[in-house]
């Protein structure tokens, strides 16, 4: 997308709130960003902190993108966590010091006077897509945001799909090994505890470095300079990139236990489109084929002609992007 600063027209704001920073944006209606700003989320000091943060965010995105002209159309926030479509609160987000459940569209409504809507950050991301990225074909897909943790979200008919508890689409959590590694949730062998950042980390460097490494002249080790714990998903994917023989392997296995969820879901919902956002999302396109070549082998015969998986489009102005779909 390119970076267009329209002299009028109305606008949102997109705010994406992370466990370290919160982003923020205007976006107008043809989701063209601008008055991108940045700042830190201070989730370690409670939800007090956080709304001040935000707010401020917000005050900046507005300040800038008003003094072009143009009217405020309202806010759309985009936070971990589970979001309840009936009341808006924000329960228990991971990685946020003090929350229960906080009133967040409240909350910011009444310090920015705006309009504002919260969502799950996933889905957020995921009718970013549908909007404006690699979804605009497909009225129905799986969105799944792939980085630190595995999260998604379900896009039925152009929608964000909640269910009834706001907890829908959270595929990092489908278990696909009884007797598999536990899990942040409390569960053991879900999707996230093979392919989330932690266990492809740890899997990478036991294959480049120590006694029985199998690849060890790997590029990784040079990327990251020696500090093994500096491998992150975008790390083996840059390697991948670049031909490295063990983040292939890692990337390839990863791609299909991803593929063996995939193809549970569509075997339920009999949706074969699935759109892959978040640091993987830059990983070179074999990533997405050993997925579709899984699920391929493990839907019903009847879907196999139509699996697709997709990178998702958006890169790192999913968030905003997404957060701001919500009044678009
Ligand atoms: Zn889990």
């Amino acid at each position: 997308m390119k970076d267009k600063r329209p002299s009028s027209g109305d606008f949102t704001v997109g705010v994406d709130i992370g466990g370290t920073t919160i982003k923020a944006a205007a976006v107008s209606a043809d989701g063209a960003v601008s008055h991108e700003t940045v700042i830190p989320s201070r989730a370690e000091e409670g939800p007090e902190a956080v709304l001040t943060q935000a707010t401020e965010a917000v005050r900046r995105v507005m300040g800038g993108r008003r003094s072009g002209g143009g009217r405020c159309a309202g806010v759309g926030i985009g936070i971990p966590g589970i979001v309840s479509a009936n009341d808006g609160l924000v329960r228990y987000p991971p990685n946020f010091t003090g929350w229960s459940e906080v009133d967040v569209s409240g909350e910011l409504s009444r310090r920015t006077g705006e309009k504002v809507l919260t969502e799950n950050d996933a889905n957020a991301a995921a009718l970013g897509e549908a909007r404006f990225g690699a979804g605009v074909e497909h009225p129905d897909f799986i969105f799944v945001i792939w980085g630190t943790g595995v999260g998604g979200g379900l896009i039925l008919d152009g929608k964000i799909f909640r269910g009834p508890g706001g907890g829908a689409g959270e595929i990092g959590h489908v278990t696909i090994d009884r007797g598999g590694p536990p899990c942040n949730c409390g569960n053991s062998g879900c999707v996230e505890a093979y392919i989330g950042q932690k266990y492809l980390s740890q899997r990478t460097a036991k294959l480049i470095s120590g006694p029985g490494a199998r690849y060890p002249g790997s590029v990784m080790t040079e990327l990251v300079e020696g500090d093994l714990s500096r491998l992150d998903p975008e790390v083996i994917s840059r390697a991948a990139e670049r031909g490295d023989e063990a983040a292939t392997r890692v990337l390839t296995d990863a791609g299909a236990m991803l593929g063996v969820a995939l193809a549970s879901v569509v075997n339920v919902v009999d949706i074969p489109t699935a759109v892959i956002g978040g640091g993987v999302s830059a990983a070179p396109a074999f990533v997405f084929n050993a997925a579709a070549d899984e699920m391929r082998s493990r839907v019903l015969r009847p879907h196999r002609g139509a699996v697709a998986v997709k990178r998702a489009l958006l890169g790192n102005r999913a968030g905003v992007v997404g957060a701001a779909s919500l009044l678009l």
